[in-house]
């Protein structure tokens, strides 16, 4: 066995280990969630559909508003009881998308999306698993508005974390989908694949959205076989990452390959194929000759890979 690489220290999985103690109990109690938005400890992420607004600052922006900082910038469409870290509450304070593009000219404001804000570090890691939580919640506001039951208008309730529906009755809640991402190894050699999303030096995990009645290892040998050709054997888990992208679980697998000739799925990706460790090894330092790469440290690909190279799989 060749000897384990020096890959440095291991870097944060992006919008994981949130420091929010989300208080569910609390949300059904307007005058509690009210009287802790009033403490002069509270404070709001805002958002503006895909777009993060940030208050410039050096060397980190700043990602926490003021309620009356938040309501200077626009209305709010809803606002979302985050939970509370070290007993101050966080909210999530939907802002219009067109209000949150209009700040983009204004002086003392950033306002970027999240996976720029998360690859460049441009606010404290600590803020990114509540603007995560924010992002998707407030999301999922925008886009259910209607009763999918008869079609009326719904209310949010429940501090944000619900939408009910006065007509029918019926009780909505914020949706979270559960992704495959997956690594098949066979040997000394791991399987990535290019989509033509990518920059064009990018090489990751293949992924897929996990369908209804399909268990995660399931999903893991589909998207495996259907992109790529590869029949894959065991599977294991890894871990996992919210990717609000706008709603997604990423769930980070191992998967053992069984077959090696690829059959590229062209419709789902530019190119797929085996990678040696000592060429995954470069991609990851950013020293490969052609200048190849791995996803950032922000991404659970990364960590997959990662974990792999230094022979940290459950199949070792
Ligand atoms: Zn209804």
């Amino acid at each position: 066995m060749s000897p384990r690489p020096d890959l440095g220290p291991k870097p944060h999985l992006g919008y994981t280990q949130s420091r929010i103690e989300r208080a569910a109990e609390l949300r059904g109690d307007d005058a509690a969630v009210a009287g802790l938005a009033a403490q002069t400890t509270a404070g709001a992420y805002v958002i503006g559909g895909d777009w993060i607004v940030l208050k410039k600052a050096t060397p980190l922006n700043e990602a926490l508003f003021t309620f009356d900082e938040a309501r200077a910038l626009g209305a709010s469409g809803e606002t979302v009881f985050l939970g509370l870290i070290d007993g101050a509450a966080r909210f999530g304070y939907g802002l219009a998308p067109s209000a949150a593009e209009t700040l983009k000219n204004s002086e003392g404001y950033l306002v970027t999306d999240l996976r720029s804000i998360a690859v460049q570090g441009l606010v404290d890691a600590a803020d990114l698993p509540p603007i995560a939580e924010a992002k998707a919640v407030l999301h999922w506001h925008l886009r259910h508005r209607f009763c999918s039951n008869c079609g009326s208008s719904t209310q949010a309730v429940q501090a944000g974390w619900r939408r009910d529906c006065a007509a029918c009755k019926a009780e909505h809640f914020p949706r979270t989908d559960p992704v495959a991402i997956m690594l098949a190894i066979i040997d000394d050699q791991c399987l990535l694949g290019r989509s033509p999303r990518f920059v064009p030096t990018m090489w990751s995990c293949l992924a897929g959205f996990i369908e209804p009645g399909e268990a995660i290892e399931d999903a893991v040998r589909r998207e495996t076989r259907e992109e790529a050709g590869i029949t894959c054997g065991r599977v294991t888990y890894f871990h996992s990452q919210p990717w609000p992208f706008p709603s997604s679980l990423m769930i980070g697998c191992h998967a053992q390959a069984l077959s090696r000739d690829i059959v590229v799925d062209r419709t789902e990706l530019e190119d797929a194929r085996w990678f040696s460790k000592a060429e995954v090894e470069s991609m990851l330092l950013r020293r490969h000759p052609q200048g190849l790469t791995t996803p950032p440290p922000v991404a659970i690909a990364h960590h997959l890979i990662r974990a792999w190279l230094e022979d940290e799989t459950a199949f070792d």
